[in-house]
């Protein structure tokens, strides 16, 4: 019956854990199961050395009764009672010393074990996470994102993993338990089996739905909460401007209340099956006490079985309990298993950053008959696209919102992959084995420069530690970038701290650091996307100034303009319309045509 009861939630957790578990860590699987066994039998004998020892003390003459305690004296070759007491003593001492050092070491190879697995799966998770498609970023909250390799990988393994453990191993220690009792009396057994197992399996059946509703809750709570942090604080300035910091922080308020209530339940919850095997223990004792006092003729009896009673389920209550928490935990993070499952799905597998074919890059580049459409979308968004651009050329993209500019310089980023047709550099096509040297080669200054929360050195230098920089080609980058004053003027120089999101820094500034950082990595083609006209003219003069310093580099231009001056350096326009190349002009033709229509 308790099998039964194991059986779809333990065996599928089992069979769960087997699958996500890397081979490292199932090496040590076994091993772990055995330190936790040990802790656990470690703890029966510390209970059980206690009892004749304290037997013995309150009735010394015992010594000489027992056979065992009998050799055991004559072997060590005592004399006097009391030394032979004094020495069982020490050795209670002793091994409880023993004991507690030995669950001392077994907690921290548990620990160790424990975060050990949940920092490999949260590296596995990350690294496959980074190997997705944009879409997939697209589709998902990034705190979700954060929180699945964040966070799940530690609840894997802390309220799955060990509690997997930690269950199995109280299993065997009850059943090494009852084994032992019914060597002695095999009617305790069933006495046990009568009270405890339906006191049990009620108390589990109790709590299960409970405990999953609560740990759902907490953790559905948990990213509301930080979700909405995240966007008060992002959104500061909005917030203020509209005045409603009070709507806010009440909807905050209201989710704090919640979760304190879920916090509150979920922990007394926690607390009743230790009560629940307790009064049912007691129950049955008293019930067996009662018994005796009416029916004289089977006291003999029953006085016999009390205490073991009571010393079995004093042992065999807190394996109950443990194993009811252990349950309780195991059935609450059943959803942590399918989100990782998702996230290790291999999808991810296969990234671009793992294989690296060469690719050269001096003639050409070629959209060949360029299809791109939406998954959830109903028309194609890029339509049989040609276009050949030699290296070095500047063009210059403009169209109507909803054209295409941004599916296109997506499909070029690889990003997005066409349907039809491909991208081809010196007549190669681009696939998953050269897109990471492709990327390579390419600088992408958007409107929203992503700016990592450091210094120049950070931002410039992307991902290269700070002594590995190359002091000559940062000054050079940093003069064709024009952001070499800028630099000079601060007491810190590169070291100055840029802040959080490049709060520090003017529009024009950023898209600086953005070009700077594309010219350090020695990009050969540059995209400038400015994907809304939302720039002021100031920035807007800053970055034509900026295109205009490095149009002698030779580099390849793609810039995507609402303002037709940024594209004065362009050798020629396209525009965009429903997903092809509707037209081309100079610059001078779309001057000439604006002038015209006005
Ligand atoms: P532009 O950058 O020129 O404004 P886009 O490339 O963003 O144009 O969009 C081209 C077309 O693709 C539009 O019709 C737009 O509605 C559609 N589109 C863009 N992004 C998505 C998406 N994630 N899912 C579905 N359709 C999309």
């Amino acid at each position: 019956m308790k099998k039964m009861l194991f059986k779809n939630i333990v065996f599928s957790t089992i069979r769960e854990i087997n699958l996500i578990l890397f081979k490292q860590h199932k090496k040590k699987l076994l091993l772990m199961l055995f330190l936790i066994l040990l802790g656990s039998v470690l703890d029966v004998i510390g209970l059980a050395v206690i009892l004749p020892v304290a037997n013995l003390i309150f009735n010394p003459e015992n010594i000489h009764k027992s056979h065992y305690i009998q050799s055991i004296y004559k072997t060590l070759g005592f004399t006097s009672d009391t030394n032979f007491l004094y020495f069982l003593l020490a050795c209670l001492g002793l091994i409880f010393l023993l004991k507690n050092a030995a669950a001392v070491v077994i907690s921290y190879l548990q620990t160790k074990f424990s975060y050990g697995v949940a920092t490999d799966l949260s590296q596995k998770l990350f690294k496959n996470i980074l190997n997705r498609d944009l879409q997939y970023f697209n589709d998902h909250n990034s705190t979700n994102l954060v929180r699945n390799i964040q966070i799940y990988p530690f609840h894997f393994s802390t309220y799955l993993l060990l509690p997997t453990l930690i269950l199995l191993s109280e299993v065997i220690v009850v059943l090494i338990i009852l084994i032992a009792i019914s060597l002695f009396n095999i009617t305790v057994i069933g006495l046990m089996v009568v009270t405890l197992l339906p006191s049990f399996i009620l108390t589990y059946k109790l709590i299960r739905n409970r405990t999953q509703f609560y740990e759902m809750e907490r953790n559905r709570l948990n990213t509301e909460l930080t979700r909405q942090a995240y966007q008060t604080i992002h959104g500061y300035i909005d917030v203020k401007l509209f005045n409603k910091e009070m709507y806010f922080m009440t909807l905050f308020g209201k989710n704090q209340q919640n979760i304190k209530r879920v916090y509150i339940n979920a922990f007394t919850l926690n607390l009743v099956p230790s009560k629940i095997i307790e009064i049912t223990a007691i129950s049955a004792i008293i019930i067996m006490f009662g018994y005796s006092l009416f029916s004289p003729e089977i006291n003999a009896n029953i006085t016999t079985m009390i205490p073991l009673f009571i010393a079995a389920a004093y042992r065999v209550m807190p394996s109950m309990n443990r194993m009811l928490i252990a349950l309780g935990s195991i059935k609450g993070y059943q959803y942590v298993i399918g989100v990782i499952k998702d996230s290790l799905s291999p999808k991810g597998k296969g990234s671009a950053y793992e294989i690296d074919e060469p690719l050269d890059y001096t003639e050409s580049i070629e959209f060949r008959n360029l299809s791109y459409k939406y998954p959830s979308g109903n028309k194609l968004s890029v339509d049989s696209l040609n276009l050949k651009i030699s290296k070095g050329q500047k063009i210059g993209i403009i169209g109507k919102s909803g054209s295409g500019k941004t599916t296109l310089i997506n499909i070029l980023l690889r990003f997005l992959k066409e349907q039809q047709g491909g991208l081809y550099v010196d007549g190669k096509k681009i696939t998953q084995s050269n897109e990471n040297n492709w990327r390579q080669i390419i600088g992408y200054v958007k409107q929203n420069v992503f700016i990592i929360d450091g210094n120049f050195y950070d931002n410039i230098a992307f991902g290269v530690p700070k002594q590995d920089v190359d002091h000559k080609k940062m000054d050079n980058v940093l003069k064709l970038s024009q952001l070499y004053d800028v630099v000079q003027r601060l007491p810190q120089g590169l070291n100055t701290n840029i802040g959080e999101n490049g709060a520090k820094l003017s529009g024009g500034q950023r898209q600086r650091i953005a070009i700077a950082r594309a010219l350090y990595k020695d990009a050969q083609i540059l995209i400038f996307d400015e994907a809304t006209s939302a720039l002021d003219s100031e920035t807007e003069k800053e970055i034509t100034e900026s295109i205009e310093a490095i149009s002698n580099e030779h580099k390849t231009m793609f810039i995507i303009a609402h303002r037709i001056t940024t594209l004065k350096n362009c050798d020629v326009i396209y525009e965009m319309e429903d997903g092809k190349l509707k037209n081309s002009y100079s610059y001078d033709e779309i001057v000439k045509s604006i002038l015209e229509a006005n």
